[in-house]
């Protein structure tokens, strides 16, 4: 018997920030075998991805050629063949000028079921992240997308701009910026007011968003001095003279400024959440990396026996969640794991394990290995009794010496994960970081700084970049900034994210 045909899925990606693609488009990134994704889609949509989904970026980058028209439609048509489902991810909606068209053809020539979901259009997307009203009652009853750049190939504009003169409309340009001296004078030309007003918007709806406003006899210049370029969109019309006076987006508190977050992957979330929430721009530079790395038959040789455990001691929250994971797959019941009694180094550890709505007995008032082998020997008593350790490949050996030395417990340890340094070197983030630079680095703790002077040369800045100052999250790390002698810009007063925040945030107000 053939194999079933797949099936592509034609998504729009909208115009950049993840939280402006539909559930429907979530939902099919989710279950993808493959997805082929564009320039303009943001990467981080590929976050939702499973792990084992094949990722193919078809797009341009500096220096190189996007791949040919054709050879993205054999992608899509060849892995469908193999039975596999395909997104097919395009920057905004892939029925405006995205080539949608061009490749529905060719599924249909093929026989390949396919399917549709719009996206958020650039121009709507820019439209409401710059607070201009496309349409407005006393001011513009039409609006009109066109490009500016049909077809690289032709190199010709057979638009007849000088016909969209008398519109009376908005007019939404997209990929514009090229052709813009030609287009406005073409403007002009048909009778277009030197004084309609303009917007250029580049990056629009990510915390990279820039914007010019000018008219149309002043826009070629004013675009030349911003120093903005594509992607960008341009809007034409009375509409851009009556845009909000709150610019919701671009006058957030950290808005335009860049940021580096020197944490392990799994934690930057957090700080990185709430600095875009802000406006910020993150860049995420992991210190180290953490993979999951086990013996299957070490891990199914302890998941039979257990039950036999008297304690269970989880050595971090990254522990907890691989074990938990593994744990489900080998069983469908909780009451599997047994009457054991559950230690956590830590609240971050204690938190995860709560999760799965498991009392944790046990937390040392130190986060660390000695002190929670120290406290539990004193005040548990665990003499002759069966303990097991979860942990990675860092950090245990103290902890399991003791626990057997010192309080004669015997003793199991489950290696789930390792973590090991990061090569910044060949990160893409930090490539961007050394030409672009950033406005802050943040140092998170003692070791966020122990390793920046380690990976030194992977923070070494081309010309032009921004040049950025030090953030500290409070004296320890202040004290070791200082030791190494790094100057300090802005520290928190107290140690937490929220102060560091706001300590970032008075720092670039005061300036
Ligand atoms: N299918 C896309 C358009 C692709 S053409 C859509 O529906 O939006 C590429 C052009 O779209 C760019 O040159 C630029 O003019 C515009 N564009 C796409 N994303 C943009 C963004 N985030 N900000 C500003 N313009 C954008």
């Amino acid at each position: 018997m053939s194999k079933k045909t797949g099936k592509v899925y034609l998504i729009g990606a909208g115009p950049g920030d993840p939280g402006l693609v539909t559930v429907r488009a979530r939902q099919l990134i989710e279950i993808a075998d493959v997805i082929v994704y564009d320039y303009l889609a943001n990467p981080k949509l590929l976050d939702w991805a499973r792990d084992d989904a094949e990722r193919i970026y078809v797009g341009k980058s500096a220096g190189r050629h996007s791949i040919p028209q054709d050879e993205i439609e054999e992608i899509l048509v060849a892995r469908a063949h193999k039975g596999q489902q395909v997104v097919r991810l395009k920057g905004g909606d892939p029925f405006v000028f995205g080539r949608g068209g061009e490749e529905i053809d060719e599924l249909q020539t093929d026989k390949i079921p396919f399917e549709i979901v719009p996206g958020v259009t650039a121009a709507l997307a820019t439209a409401a992240y710059a607070g201009i009203p496309l349409s407005h009652r006393d001011y513009s009853s039409a609006i009109t997308f066109l490009t500016g750049h049909e077809n690289p190939e032709k190199h010709t504009l057979s638009i007849d701009f000088k016909a969209y003169a008398k519109t009376n409309g908005t007019l939404c340009l997209y990929m514009g910026i090229g052709q813009l001296p030609r287009i406005s004078a073409e403007l002009k030309e048909g009778g277009m007011s030197g004084k309609t007003p303009v917007a250029i918007v580049e990056w629009a709806t990510l915390n990279r968003q820039r914007s010019v406003y000018g008219t149309l006899d002043t826009i070629v210049d004013d675009l030349a001095a911003s120093g903005l370029g594509a992607p960008a969109m341009i809007i034409i019309g009375e509409v851009v003279a009556h845009r909000s006076k709150t610019e919701w987006f671009e006058g957030r508190e950290l808005f335009g400024k860049r940021f580096v977050v020197t944490r392990a992957r799994e934690q930057a979330g957090q700080l990185t959440q709430m600095l875009e929430e802000k406006g910020a721009e993150v860049i995420e530079l992991p210190f180290i990396e953490v993979t999951t790395d086990f013996d299957p038959k070490v891990l199914s040789e302890i998941l039979a026996g257990i039950a036999v455990y008297e304690w269970v001691i989880f050595t971090s929250a990254n522990g907890v969640k691989s074990f938990f994971e593994l744990f489900y797959k080998a069983f469908d019941d909780i009451r599997c794991l047994g009457p054991m009694r559950i230690a956590a180094v830590g609240a971050a550890t204690a938190r995860e394990i709560e999760k799965h709505k498991l009392k944790v007995d046990f937390v040392p008032k130190q986060a660390n290995a000695a002190a929670l082998a120290e406290e539990l020997i004193e005040n548990e008593g665990i003499e002759s009794v069966q303990v097991l350790v979860v942990t990675g490949n860092q950090n245990r050996e103290e902890l399991v010496q003791r626990l057997e030395t010192e309080g004669r417990a015997i003793v199991d340890t489950l290696p789930l994960y390792k973590t090991k340094k990061t090569n910044l070197l060949e990160n893409e983030a930090a490539a961007r970081f050394r030409k672009e630079g950033a406005d802050a680095i943040l140092f998170t703790s003692s070791s966020t700084v122990n390793s920046f002077i380690d990976q030194n040369a992977a923070f070494q800045l081309e010309d032009g970049a921004r040049r950025p100052v030090l953030g500290s999250i409070g004296p320890m790390t202040s004290k070791t900034l200082t030791e190494k002698k790094l100057p300090i810009g802005f520290e928190a007063p107290v140690s937490s994210l929220e102060h560091f925040i706001e300590a970032a945030v008075q720092h670039f107000k005061e300036r």
